[in-house]
């Protein structure tokens, strides 16, 4: 399992959460992996915190797919798009609880705005 570096708050850390499954999906049919993850695999979910943790949205935030801010780098971008794509449909078998949140999510109006020191980022230092 990919070893997060915890530093989430209550629906980031959820919505990694789903994004760790969704990678693990990925990587053990596309990799050959059994339970780890293969190296790019890691250093994409190290990316996805990395980014989670400085959306200014924070907690607010929309799914990444409805997103108004694109922040992902083309690279990974492709990648977690690849990932998605293939691990969606799969989630609702593996994960049910985590998928369905994840959909009834989607569904939430986009915020137009995020607020001022919105993100998981400003509030855990400060
Ligand atoms: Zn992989």
């Amino acid at each position: 399992m990919y070893q997060t570096k915890d530093i989430l708050i209550g629906e980031l850390a959820t919505e990694f959460k789903t994004v760790v499954a969704m990678v693990h999906i990925y990587c053990n049919d596309h990799h050959g992996t059994v339970k780890g993850l293969c190296a790019d695999c890691t250093e994409l979910l190290d990316y996805a915190e990395t980014r989670l943790d400085r959306c200014p949205y924070g907690e607010a935030k929309p799914t990444c797919n409805k997103c108004p801010i694109h922040c992902y780098k083309p690279e990974p971008k492709e990648q977690m798009r690849l990932v998605m794509r293939y691990s969606g449909p799969r989630m609702l078998l593996k994960h049910p609880i985590l998928a369905i949140r994840h959909l009834l999510h989607e569904r939430r109006t986009v915020p137009a705005k995020p607020l001022p020191n919105a993100s998981n980022r400003h509030k855990r230092l400060k």
